[in-house]
């Protein structure tokens, strides 16, 4: 039997892009009698964090994470800690909860119905995976992919390598759950994933000699010191992208360029990273990674036997009683920006580089305010995200791009100032001071020439207007 409800967005997906877009779509669409029905295959919302590792925060300021009505953390500074004077993180716990309250305020508006549980199978219908019962929105209703750059996660994803008979390898979930020390420990990953399992070890006493890292590729990681609210400091670093875009010749020199500004990090200097996907990293983590000094670099890893590592390039002994823990998954999509308008659905992407959540938010907002698909496509454009230092480039440059036709729209523009999940605002009554004077100077006079330097440096052609 079908059931055929009655909702005008079907959005699929709970995590943080489908709670951010309908959030801002109920916020402002004048008509109140819209309606969206919220699915998801996981029994509750929030996304991925429903089942990351326990010890997992965001990479960045909770400021930036959540729904654009309900500010995640209050805009709390950590006091204590290795980053006592940085905005706090939310760990997995804290954003749970977050999403749970928003949901509950959401279905008690009665503009949303949640149904947690259900495969959405295509054309307007989805599926309980519980009851098996099926429901189906009218033709009418607008289908929202909340999921198109939805992370894969290592405890939802089998290891990319083959595991032999007797090898001992284990999602980055399950170290919480470790009852008997290994002589030694092997990470692979080259993210945030590994950094976190690491920085974890490492605080749990386990002895830098004692960690492998299997590290396929070198990154680039942003200093979490200059993604913080404060105007003066992202603006500043905002204007350091530009002015080193406009000044570099390669794509590695950028890079370095941004390493000499202080915007981003690498674990060892003597090597030239060649991945660039954008998480945080803080000072105190960076000091605790360069402890290990075993990392591996041979390729990806093949196969994995008691005692021995085999990767593309070469194999590697390690303890016969090593323990693999496995941090690698796709944790952000590179699939092909698309239009986030188009006839069968809206896709939810990055709108400015990075910051998915604020781009759902804009696309709930433009999705409200605007009648026509070409007029919301025209203001609200996808962005991608980082992987290599190309895609990298072509990330910042778009949304670089992306912010600047956001901002010249009067409405949007106040909203973005309003919204804290938007980084480079101005709060309405922040002071000025001479910080925030210079990076807005220097954004204005380096915004043409580091535009040029962006599509320079990602083979693109310099943008127009
Ligand atoms: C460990 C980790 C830390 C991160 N930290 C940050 C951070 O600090 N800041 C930041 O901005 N980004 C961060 N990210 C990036 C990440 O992209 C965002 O966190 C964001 O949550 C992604 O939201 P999403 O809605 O795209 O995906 P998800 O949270 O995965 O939600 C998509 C949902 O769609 C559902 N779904 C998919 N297909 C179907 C279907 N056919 N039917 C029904 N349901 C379906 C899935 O079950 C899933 O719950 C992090 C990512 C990871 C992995």
């Amino acid at each position: 039997m079908t059931t055929r409800i009655d909702a005008d967005y079907l959005v699929v997906g709970a995590g943080a892009t489908g709670m951010a877009f309908t959030d801002s779509l109920l916020g402002h669409t004048e008509d109140r009698s819209t309606k969206v029905a919220l699915v998801d295959r996981r029994q509750g919302v929030g996304g991925h964090w429903l089942e990351a590792y326990s010890f997992v925060r965001l990479h960045q300021s909770s400021s930036f994470y959540g729904v654009a009505s309900t500010l995640l953390g209050g805009g709390r500074i950590q006091e204590h800690g290795p980053e006592a004077g940085l905005h706090e993180r939310a760990d997995q716990p804290t954003i749970c909860a977050y999403y749970a309250d928003v949901l509950d305020r959401m279905v008690s508006s009665g503009r949303v119905e949640h149904y947690p549980g259900c495969e959405y199978v295509g054309d307007g219908t989805f599926v309980s995976r519980v009851s098996g019962r099926r429901y189906e929105v009218p033709e009418s209703c607008r289908i929202v992919d909340a999921h198109y750059l939805a992370p894969d996660i290592p405890a939802e994803t089998p290891p990319y390598f083959a595991v032999a008979d007797g090898a001992r390898v284990i999602p980055v979930n399950d170290l919480v759950r470790i009852d008997h020390a290994p002589s030694e420990y092997v990470v692979v990953g080259s993210g945030k994933t590994a950094t976190d399992a690491i920085v974890w070890l490492l605080g749990r006493g386990v002895d830098p000699d004692d960690v492998c890292w299997v590290r396929p590729r070198e990154p680039w990681m942003l200093n979490r010191d200059r993604i913080q609210p404060e105007p003066e400091i992202f603006l500043g670093m905002v204007a350091d992208l530009l002015s080193s875009a406009a000044a570099a010749d390669s794509l590695d020199d950028y890079f370095l360029r941004l390493e000499d500004s202080g915007t981003m990090l690498r674990i060892d200097r003597s090597l030239t990273p060649t991945m660039a996907k954008g998480p945080t990293l803080g000072s105190w983590e960076l000091e605790l990674l360069r402890t290990i000094s075993r990392v591996v670099r041979l390729g990806h890893l093949r196969e994995v036997r008691p005692g021995r590592l085999e990767f593309a390039e070469g194999t590697i002994n390690v303890a016969a009683d090593a323990l693999v823990v496995n941090c690698a998954a796709d944790g952000l999509k590179n699939k092909p920006p698309v239009p986030i308008w188009r006839d069968s659905a809206i896709t939810l992407q990055p709108v400015r580089a990075g910051f998915p959540c604020l781009g759902a938010a804009v696309t709930g907002y433009v999705e409200a305010t605007r009648a026509s698909d070409a007029d919301k496509n025209a203001v609200c454009a996808p962005s991608p995200y980082g992987n290599t230092l190309t895609d990298w480039v072509q990330m910042t440059l778009l949304g670089t791009r992306n912010a600047g036709v956001l901002a010249a729209e009067p409405d949007i523009q106040a909203w973005l100032q309003r919204v804290p999940l938007n980084p480079a605002r101005i709060p309405p009554g922040h002071d000025r001071s001479p910080a925030l004077d210079d990076a807005l100077d220097r954004i204005m006079s380096d915004t043409a020439p580091g535009l040029a330097g962006l599509a320079r440096l990602a083979g693109v052609p310099p943008p127009t207007g």
